[in-house]
């Protein structure tokens, strides 16, 4: 029997622990692992034999993890990092060297934008931004440097839609793997490989984690490309998993479902009841049927996530006024928990951006980004109508 996405996420490739029964898989907090006999150590290290070493290296619950992503994003292998970050660069450091580059498109994390702007140009490795909403956009910026692309969808902060397939085409034409960062959607709303891409990436620190008590990342893709991600970015570079957050990662994917379903709900309403409301100018969200990625986002997913973002009219006094005015809605960065938050990305998690590269991605001081929980939305309604009187 073929499974669906919503018995996938509660068991994938858990099966009971075979020596116990136990249905919560055991955590293998270890560091090292001991070998049988020198000759076996020496084997295992010269990789005729397969088995453990080292936590940095590989570690059963990583991997357990690892290969539960891999088979929900329908990819053949997989890999866990210390953070989202951590993933993104082992990206970098697999697919690029010197004098190399990559398109990016131009509305990504500011972490990341940090990352491409400031420190992995100082390597010589210098990524090529466009706006990959426009596919022209990228096809302009495709030259004999370029070792992959790079996007974010839907991106952070501004919900804008990039057409996955059409970029896996034109990847695939020019010999060069499409990476996607699916953080905001998640396989149980979109999945990248079935649509032509060749890696996904995630911050499991948002909805995979889904309680805001991990901070992770993984990577997914082709079994060769993994290893030689695992020989280089991981093992060599050291941004390894701790094997209790893979413990928790693997816990909370069990209800991805359940929590992605209930994050859409409360995001569609909440973004309704913003888009009639006079003190605001405009709600970004693919779910509304006035949103210019509507069309495209019913394309290639299968739910529009809980991210949502929303103009003030009054700029930065009225965002700054209605963020300190909440009470259910917590005031903080990051996102995909079942607590709603709220913040200010230009003064927050997009302040790695200067204020043209802002502007020119529709970041304005009036942007407010709400990551929508899993409360009563009736509540969650109640309480941002009370403080947008008071912005
Ligand atoms: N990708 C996206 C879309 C994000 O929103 C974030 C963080 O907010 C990251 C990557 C970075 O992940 P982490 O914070 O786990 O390093």
């Amino acid at each position: 029997m073929k499974r669906r996405i919503g018995s996938e996420v509660v068991h994938g490739t858990d099966g009971v622990d075979p020596g116990t029964g136990a249905i919560s898989p055991p955590i293998y907090q270890t560091s090292t692992f001991a070998f049988k006999s020198a000759e076996q150590g020496a084997a295992i290290f010269a990789g005729t034999e397969d088995g453990y070493v080292y936590t940095r290296i590989s570690n059963p619950t990583n991997d357990r993890l690892a290969k539960k992503m891999a088979r929900l994003e329908g990819a053949e292998a997989g890999l866990v990092f210390a953070s989202g970050l951590a993933a993104i660069a082992a990206c970098v450091i697999t697919l690029t060297k010197k004098g190399e580059s990559f398109i990016a498109d131009d509305t990504i994390y500011g972490g990341t934008h940090a990352m491409f702007k400031d420190v992995i140009p100082r390597f010589g490795i210098t990524p090529i931004r466009a706006d990959c909403s426009d596919i022209n956009n990228t096809k302009k910026a495709l030259n004999e440097s370029v070792k992959w692309i790079f996007i974010e969808t839907p991106a952070n902060p501004t919900m804008k839609v990039i057409d996955i397939e059409a970029h896996a085409k034109l990847a695939a034409k020019s010999g060069v793997p499409l990476v996607v960062d699916n953080t905001f959607a998640t396989p149980f709303f979109q999945r990248p490989i079935e649509l032509g891409a060749d890696v996904v990436m995630h911050s499991a620190t948002k909805y995979i984690s889904g309680h805001g008590d991990v901070v992770g990342g993984i990577v997914v893709g082709k079994k060769d490309f993994v290893h030689k991600m695992r020989e280089s970015a991981l093992s060599h570079m050291g941004a390894c998993m701790s094997p209790f957050n893979a413990w928790l990662l693997l816990r909370g994917l069990k209800t991805l479902g359940v929590r992605m379903e209930r994050h859409a709900y409360n995001a569609q309403r909440i973004s309704e009841f913003l888009s009639t409301h006079p003190k605001i100018s405009r709600v970004y969200y693919p779910g509304l049927s006035t949103d210019p990625f509507y069309d495209l986002a019913k394309k290639q997913m299968s739910g529009m996530g809980g991210m949502i973002a929303f103009e003030m009219k009054g700029g930065l006094k009225a965002g700054a006024n209605l963020v300190n005015s909440v009470r259910l809605c917590t005031l903080a960065v990051s996102l995909g928990e079942c607590d709603t938050l709220i913040e200010h990305p230009a003064s927050m998690t997009h302040s790695t951006l200067s204020e043209e590269e802002r502007m020119a991605v529709g970041i304005t001081e009036g942007l407010v980004r709400v990551s929508v929980g899993i409360e009563d939305v009736n509540d969650l309604i109640e309480d941002l109508k009370e403080a947008l009187e008071k912005a």
